[in-house]
């Protein structure tokens, strides 16, 4: 059955614009997290701490959280790979949750964290521990769940493997993401299935790139399969600059908008999300991938009834 409403985790200021060449400035990065608040988002993955020689655009993640409002019932996520990682996250204060990454193929988890596929598992494992300790959520996304840029096919019976052991730290979800936009609905449908029965009560969230013109359907698929918070990036903003060839997370307004006409709650608003699209189009100085901002409004407004 579908859920009636899903969490809705914006990922635009950490995914949408790790892959930008350009840097944009800390200031836009906060306007971005503050557009989002305005639109309803209740959690938001604000930065990453990572290597800023590997990902130069988020050189500036204490910057970031050094400027992040103080918006009631939102809560902050820092996405990190080790407990280097994980420590400058905590040192801020200003981070509620730490988000642990692990992937499902060997190549792709030496290439994006120098860890085989087992090894990444055991570190998420260990950063949702230290976020605990710290007083902290901490929660874990398996990377390539649906398919590797090197490896190709993934088992399913290793992801839910993944899934299982991850569930022995207690994180508060577990996040199945497709990374480089290869999955379709029916491999969505079976997974989310599969991870939602062996992880209960801990919850999925679900992470789509549309990378092939799959992610909306894909997000449907996870929703009706038992996937409770979806993540999705303004403007389809996104790639991963150690995964060939990935392309723009689902766009927030994209997602949010059919999930609205699908009788779905997300707690965003939606006129605010396209807003916030036309200022972020400027920020980049070009389109956005999205197509909900560009499409004319549905239903129309209703017009004003004379008196
Ligand atoms: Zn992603």
């Amino acid at each position: 059955m579908t859920a009636k409403s899903i969490e809705f985790m914006e990922v635009g200021p950490r995914d949408g614009l790790q892959n930008e060449k350009t840097i944009i400035s800390t200031q836009d990065k906060l306007e971005l997290i503050g557009r989002a608040i305005e639109a309803g988002a209740r959690r938001i993955e604000v930065t990453s701490f990572v290597n800023p020689r590997r990902v130069p655009q988020m050189a500036d993640a204490a910057e970031v959280c050094a400027g992040l409002p103080d918006a009631q019932g939102v809560l902050y996520t820092g996405l990190v790979l080790n407990a280097k990682g994980g420590e400058r996250a905590i040192e801020t204060g200003r981070i509620h949750e730490l988000g642990a990454v692990c992937v499902a193929s060997d190549r792709f988890a030496i290439a994006n964290q120098g860890q085989t596929s087992l090894e990444s598992v055991e570190a998420a494992k260990t950063l949702i521990a230290m976020a605990k300790d710290a007083g902290l959520r901490g929660q874990a996304t398996i990377g390539a769940s649906f398919g590797c840029p090197f490896e190709g096919e993934i088992a399913e019976d290793h992801v839910i493997a993944m899934a299982q052991a991850l569930a022995e730290a207690d994180p508060v979800e577990i996040a199945l993401a497709d990374t480089i936009g290869v999955a379709d609905p029916a491999h969505v449908g079976r997974l989310v299935s599969s991870v939602v029965e062996v992880i209960a009560p801990i919850p999925v969230r679900v992470h789509f790139h549309n990378t092939r013109g799959t992610g909306i359907a894909n997000v449907w698929a996870a929703v009706q399969a038992g996937a409770t918070i979806v993540d999705a990036a303004l403007g389809g903003l996104g790639g991963c600059p150690f995964a060939p060839g990935a392309a723009g997370n689902v766009s927030s307004e994209d997602v949010v908008y059919m999930l609205h006409r699908a009788g779905v709650g997300t707690g965003m608003d939606l006129a605010k999300l396209i807003d916030a699209n036309a200022w972020l189009s400027g920020v980049m100085d070009r389109t956005l991938p999205s197509m909900v901002a560009r499409a004319p409004a549905f239903p129309k407004p209703a017009e004003t009834m004379p008196a």
